[in-house]
């Protein structure tokens, strides 16, 4: 099934995204628009600066007009990218492709208006960094963890930042003289697959992150499946031991309170093992601490468990984690992997692809700006 889009112009700039370059009749056969459209978007397109033509080298045979692809062009945009936590607020603006052209970090501020200063006094070094002409910025994107109203723009809650109801699309973007979009982490972070990363190829896919909490989000058919009211993908929140440890959601054995890092990295204290993060856990286990093995098995099944039901609900082409924790290929992934693989019928395992992967320190605010990019160019 081809993907939902609005109009001829859309579909360009996602096949664009999502091949880098093409020809005007690959773009017809893709989009399933017709080549006359194509030709009077293509030529729209290349007018605003958005496209720009490449031309391709003839075979030896080759006879006729030259051919040419068309490709986006990078320059055209750029979008700020901020991912507000806890610890500290990673700030990014990148290009039509998704490069980072600079980033910056800001410290934690303890109230919204501190932090929307501080992003507003970066944003000008950032620019200066990344010598790029603030004319062409086009939004900001911004990630929250926590639930968010992302029509209105607001947080509604984040426990980590102990904000409610905070209005952050209104804050940032009249800071920075910007239309702003704010989203939750996971979400932002499928956005960011999608446009810039590993799921370009993917119109059905499923992201998982792997950090003090799990989250997830899905893409059906090319789009980011949002549920009824924007709650869709709260992996985090699946019973999965009913006896099991309190979850700040006031129930019991969430899948948080079995594999998130904070309640890990709790388990392992009160197990006696001091360690910093999960590559420690990691590495203890290999050495043969057994309460390390444990957790981290206990960890990695009991989220394979939770995927397993996932693939058989929404039948996936690929399920993306992205390790935030540092766990790297050990227990935990092998747990993962073989709880999926052992859980799901024989129909699925062939077809579903499983890729884990560490993130990079600027992976989140790449993918905020992510958002702003889709935002963007769904708008033209
Ligand atoms: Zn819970």
């Amino acid at each position: 099934m081809k993907p939902y889009f609005r109009s001829a112009k859309s579909a360009t700039i996602a096949a664009l995204l999502q091949h880098e370059q093409l020809s005007r009749s690959e773009l017809a056969e893709i989009t399933g628009a017709s080549p006359a459209s194509i030709t009077e978007v293509s030529q729209n397109l290349l007018q605003q600066g958005l496209l720009s033509e490449l031309p391709i080298a003839q075979s030896a045979k080759g006879r006729g007009r030259p051919s040419v692809n068309l490709c986006l062009q990078a320059s055209h945009s750029y979008f700020v990218g901020i991912s507000i936590s806890e610890i500290a607020t990673p700030m990014v603006v990148t290009d039509l492709q998704g490069h980072i052209m600079a980033q910056q970090a800001i410290p934690f501020c303890k109230t919204p208006g501190e932090l929307t200063a501080a992003i507003r006094k970066n944003y000008t070094t950032l620019l200066r960094d990344a010598t790029v002409p603030r004319s062409r910025v086009r939004g900001v994107g911004i990630t929250v963890a926590g639930i968010v109203d992302t029509d209105l723009g607001v947080c509604r809650y984040s426990a980590a930042l102990n904000w409610r109801d905070v209005p952050v699309s209104e804050l940032i973007g009249k800071a920075l003289k910007l239309p702003a979009w704010v989203d939750n982490d996971a979400n932002a972070v499928a956005v960011g697959e999608k446009f810039f990363g590993r799921a370009r190829d993917y119109l059905n896919f499923t992201s998982i992150i792997l950090g003090r909490t799990i989250g997830s989000a899905h893409y059906m058919h090319g789009m980011l499946s949002r549920g009824h009211d924007g709650g869709a993908g709260e992996i985090g929140h699946i019973t999965i031991d009913p006896k099991g440890t309190l979850c700040r959601c006031g129930r019991r054995g969430c899948l948080d309170t079995i594999a998130g890092g904070s309640a890990l990295r709790v388990a392992a204290k009160a197990s006696g093992l001091f360690v910093k993060g999960m590559r420690d856990l990691e590495r203890l286990a290999v050495q043969g601490n057994a309460d390390a093995g444990r957790l981290l098995r206990n960890a990695g099944t009991a989220l394979g468990a939770a995927v397993a039901y996932l693939v058989h609900i929404n039948n996936p082409q690929c399920i993306i984690f992205t390790d935030m924790e540092g766990f790297e290929n050990g227990v935990f992934r092998t747990a993962t992997r073989q709880t999926i693989e052992n859980n799901i019928l024989p129909r699925f395992l062939g077809s579903t692809e499983i890729l884990f992967s560490d993130a990079e320190p600027s992976f989140l605010s790449r993918s905020a700006a992510s958002i702003a990019a889709f935002e963007y160019l769904t708008s033209l």
